[in-house]
């Protein structure tokens, strides 16, 4: 790699998705393009996602309720629009997956099926210091189920001085706690270091030892690829406001394994899981759809799924290999530039690309808050965490190699 414009511009040239840039649009300030590395916290807007939108707004202007039963693609169906592309991104078959919610209620929902305590084994085994409505989730979660959190919590920590956690620690406690351990539930993305966790390696240990697996993919989804039914993952949940650049608040979706698509499991229920065919018999007794569709609790926010669908189609047609691909490279060259600038930093994202999204994690040695004010003078979108906490995230849809290098010359400036 060089550190030069000239070397940047010939890898945008060679980028074969450099044409998605332009579905979106980058934010502008004073007439200048903004450079947006900020997609773990809100993706940028899809340009079709107002004529997705749109359209649900003249269906719903020109026919009132008959929306729901009229036209090409009626709202009684609107998940089912985001299967395929969904089924796509996290590897999964369309009946293992469906929009719904937003994902502290998935994550509640899910625990409700998965977690099962009894016979010994009450434990959920877990990372320490996961996003915090990760964390409240569990806590609460336990106390409604008249556990003590301090008791069922098993929460693993990277070792002193590491700042990310090794594949084989994870492993190990899994292992050690076999015969206490209801569930292992944890993200499969780091959000503050930016470590992706070895899921295929954490789900397989969990499952030969009769444990259910569940993973919060928040930061992971159409961020690397996902091959959530070939892992053996019991269950899983993401936002799409992130990666997946469905709008501020975007519908979550879930993962059931299709090993649970006999409707045993005990959920909690509403009527649009209710078997479609009669829901509007409105009978009593609950009858769930198959597959994950039979979590869906009330009736979609159709507007919000329309946009979902929208962003969605871009990831699905990229496709996850070639955005993955592009991605090692663009954040591969942030953290050679960054490292060329001369700034004093610690970067706690993992070194290999294998062990890590688009997301770099800096720790500023000296006024970490001045760099990154200067970062935001010179019109570079971060995100600050304090106390001195910098985090950077090119994503491979719509960042390029010259906003990278334009980036690592800041850092050498300051
Ligand atoms: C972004 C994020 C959330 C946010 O949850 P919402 O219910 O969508 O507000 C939760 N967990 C993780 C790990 C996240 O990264």
């Amino acid at each position: 790699m060089e550190n030069s414009l000239a070397f940047a511009r010939r890898l945008d040239q060679a980028d074969p998705l450099r044409s998605y840039r332009d579905r979106f649009y980058i934010p502008e300030r004073a007439g200048k393009p903004l450079i947006y590395f900020c997609g773990n916290s809100l993706g940028l807007q899809p340009k079709s996602a107002r004529q997705a939108l749109d359209r649900e707004l003249v269906i719903w202007q020109q026919h009132g309720v008959e929306g729901w039963f009229e036209g090409e693609s009626p709202w009684l169906t609107v998940h089912q629009r985001c299967k395929q592309p969904l089924a796509q991104i996290v590897g999964a078959q369309p009946s293992e997956v469906c929009p719904m919610n937003n994902l502290t209620v998935n994550m509640h929902l899910l625990l409700t099926s998965f977690y099962q305590p009894g016979a010994g084994r009450t434990k959920i085994l877990t990372i320490g210091g996961d996003f915090p409505s990760d964390q409240y989730a569990l806590e609460t979660h336990l106390q409604t189920r008249g556990l003590n959190p301090a008791d069922a919590l098993l929460e693993i920590f990277p070792r002193t001085s590491e700042y990310t956690w090794r594949t084989e620690d994870i492993l190990t406690a899994i292992e050690e706690h076999r015969d206490s351990l209801a569930l292992v539930l944890m993200s499969g993305l780091h959000y503050y270091t930016g470590q992706v966790f070895d899921m295929a390696a954490i789900a397989q240990k969990a499952r030969e030892l009769g444990i259910p697996v569940g993973f919060d993919l928040a930061h992971a989804v159409g961020n690397v690829p996902l091959k959530l039914h070939d892992w053996g993952v019991d269950f899983a949940f993401w936002c799409s406001y992130k990666y997946l650049n469905s709008g501020p608040g975007g519908v979550s979706g879930i993962f059931v394994h299709e090993k649970h698509h006999d409707a045993s499991l005990p959920r909690l229920a509403g009527w649009w899981g209710y078997d479609e065919t009669r829901r509007f018999d409105m009978t009593k007794g609950f009858v769930p759809m198959t597959g994950a569709d039979g979590w869906q609790l009330s009736t979609p926010t159709v507007l919000a799924v329309a946009v979902h669908h929208a962003a969605l189609q871009i990831t699905a047609e990229a496709g996850l290999e070639a955005l993955r691909q592009k991605s090692e490279l663009l954040t591969g060259f942030l953290e050679f530039v960054l490292r060329q600038s001369g700034q004093p930093m610690d970067i706690m994202t993992p070194a290999s690309p294998a062990g890590r999204g688009c997301q770099l994690s800096l720790l500023i040695e000296n006024d970490g808050k001045a760099v990154f004010n200067r970062l935001t003078e010179q019109g570079i979108i971060g995100d600050w965490r304090e106390p001195n906490c910098i985090r950077l995230a090119p994503t491979p849809l719509y960042n390029t190699f010259e906003e990278v290098w334009r980036v690592g010359q800041v850092f050498q400036s300051s």
